[in-house]
């Protein structure tokens, strides 16, 4: 039998290791990043063995690849909490649009926004999306990337949504990246319901809902509470109902206008409540009391050109498990980067480089409940790692845009090595 592949990364500047309890970070230890310097961290099959300072390393016996990460600083791969990375065509025509003064709302009213995505995305054949999908993977590893949330949402009718859940199902037994895949028929009304919200939520909680959850097509549901979108009545009634049907929670909620979205994610057991950004403190302390991660999206602020960020000190200062994600979209947040994503939170949030990276990496790995096995570099856990062109983990933050990655490795294996020679 073939003795398992060991690796071996060496001459680590910094290495940022996350370790520490099995529980999401809040606080004041949201700011230790488990930091050791001149460290090695040692991997057999798929898995580390050891992660700590090179001094104390251990031999390893047989032939040992090795990565010389020349000083550099190795952090956990990034896990990207909430995108909708599976979609048909683009947005540039709205973009524009918005650069000339219409706004999201005004756009969407007009038969824009995400109903101009979902005809996209309808008339897509499964191997055209799949193909865009894997091109955007694959871009999300080159920033870093090991593990990623994938939403529908843009069928929003039962043919197209499977569609959608079957092209993430593809990609997770394809791909080098963990996926989880979350059921977000609840993202708008589609044209068919016009007017009809109710009538909609009623089609998914008594058809869809149930089907999707016998055949497992999804981990997560999830729904779009917003002016124009849906109702914190029918969010609930929808949330509920999945729940009913052993699916796990997660809502858009106080996105553009506070409608107590914190409040209802919380009585819902909601496993995260996302975006936030009008969530004030009766409803943080709603996601206190009920164990609510927050899952903070600043690039769609800036990319719909909005001011008001999400108030992450006062979630951190409350003892929230904060997470930060790219909403990876066509529309509010093209981008796939969480270096991006990061630096943003640093400037606008308020949040310091530490608390950025663990709300990337463990946090992130708690609200997905990944994290027995990634998000932070330990013994025994999952050798998703990266090692980044910089000598110091603030830099990650500090540069803006800059790609940073260069050597990714997902499960032991070197997934991406931007000098070439990776598999
Ligand atoms: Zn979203």
């Amino acid at each position: 039998m073939l003795a398992a592949m060991t690796l071996a990364i060496v001459n680590i500047g910094e290495l940022v290791t996350l370790a520490g309890p099995e529980h999401y970070r809040t606080g004041a230890w949201m700011q230790d990043v488990g930091l050791v310097h001149n460290a090695t961290v040692q991997i057999k099959g798929s898995r580390i063995i050891y992660a700590g300072p090179a001094a104390d390393a251990p031999d390893m016996p047989g032939e040992v690849d090795e990565v010389d990460a020349g000083g550099r600083v190795v952090t956990p791969g990034f896990i990207d909490a909430h995108t909708h990375l599976v979609f048909g065509g683009n947005r540039i025509d709205e973009f524009e649009r918005r650069i000339r003064g219409e706004s999201y709302e005004e756009i969407a009213a007009r038969g824009g926004g995400i109903r101009s995505t979902m005809t996209a995305t309808r008339e897509a054949t499964d191997m055209e999306l799949l193909t865009l999908a894997q091109r955007r993977l694959a871009l999300a590893m080159r920033c870093g990337t090991t593990a990623l949330e994938i939403k529908s949402g843009y069928g929003l009718n039962e043919r197209a949504e499977k569609k959608m859940l079957r092209v993430i199902a593809w990609l997770r037994d394809a791909s080098k990246q963990r996926i989880a895949a979350t059921y977000l028929g609840a993202h708008t009304v589609p044209p068919e319901f016009d007017g009809k919200a109710d009538a909609y939520i009623d089609l998914l909680c008594q058809d869809t809902l149930p089907k999707i959850a016998r055949g497992k097509l999804a981990d997560y549901a999830d729904v779009f509470c917003e002016r124009g979108a849906f109702s914190p009545a029918q969010a609930t009634r929808y949330l509920l109902a999945a729940k009913a049907h052993g699916l796990r929670l997660r809502a858009h909620v106080d996105q553009l206008s506070r409608s107590g979205g914190a409040e209802l994610a919380a009585a819902c057991g909601c496993f995260t409540a996302d975006h936030l950004e009008y969530t004030e403190e009766s409803g943080i302390e709603s996601l206190l009391r009920a164990n609510v991660q927050p899952v903070l999206l600043p690039a769609s602020v800036h990319a719909l050109g909005k001011t008001r960020y999400p108030n992450a000190r006062a979630m951190i200062e409350a003892g929230l498990g904060v997470v930060l994600a790219t909403d990876f979209n066509p529309g509010s947040s093209p981008t796939l980067s969480l270096p991006f994503v990061m630096s943003l939170a640093c400037t606008h949030l308020k949040m310091t480089p530490a608390e950025a990276i663990t709300a990337v990496t463990y946090n992130a790995a708690c609200c997905l409940g990944w994290h027995n096995e990634l998000g932070s570099i330990e013994e025994d856990k999952r050798a998703d790692l990266v090692v980044h062109d910089c000598a110091d983990y603030r830099e990650l933050c500090y540069y803006i845009g800059s790609e940073t990655a260069r050597v990714v490795v997902v499960g032991g294996r070197i997934a991406y090595n931007r000098d070439g020679g990776g598999e």
